[in-house]
């Protein structure tokens, strides 16, 4: 690996930007991710930060059981992180549907929509928990170093 992929890696693993997905949370699980960038956990002295769009972010967080509606926002929003990128599922909802399990209006878990690479375990996960999992993320990517991205086409997403 040369010294600018070497940089690269460095990079993504010390300072991870993350862009948060609901996908039909009770909002318990949002509150602690924004519990973990807050003061007192203070993520953000470690280089986590929050973005406010897709395209600029590294990791995918992703909140939530995954209800019908959320399913082509969730593959839209994926296709638009560029590559390398990780996906953390936060909370028990997106790894099982947790509760929710058989309601007619979801249609997860979210490993049968995209590729998940990291999941925070909890119903909500302590905010320690979701920064380790964003910590796990940042190393895969760093691994991942200059691999070509999945794309997904409009015509997947409508599909
Ligand atoms: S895992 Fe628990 S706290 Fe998180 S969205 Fe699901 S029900 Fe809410």
């Amino acid at each position: 690996m040369n010294l600018w992929k070497r940089l690269m890696c460095y990079c993504r693993r010390r300072s991870p930007w993350l862009f948060h997905l609901n996908s039909g949370s009770c909002n318990g699980c949002d509150i602690e991710i924004v519990a973990a960038l807050a003061p007192r956990y203070d993520a953000e002295q470690l280089g986590v930060r929050l973005e406010g769009s897709p395209r600029h972010a590294d990791i995918l967080c992703v909140t939530g059981p995954v209800t019908r509606n959320a399913v082509c926002a969730i593959k839209t929003v994926y296709g638009q992180v560029c590559g390398p990128k990780a996906v953390v599922a936060i909370g028990s909802c997106p790894a099982t549907t947790n509760v929710f399990i058989d309601s007619r209006t979801l249609d997860g878990p979210l490993g049968k929509h995209i590729p998940v690479d990291v999941f925070v375990p909890g119903c909500p996960p302590r905010p320690d928990a979701i920064i380790e999992g964003v910590a796990k993320a940042a190393q895969i990517l760093a691994e991942r170093g200059d691999e070509v991205p999945e794309v997904i086409t409009a015509a997947e997403v409508q599909a």
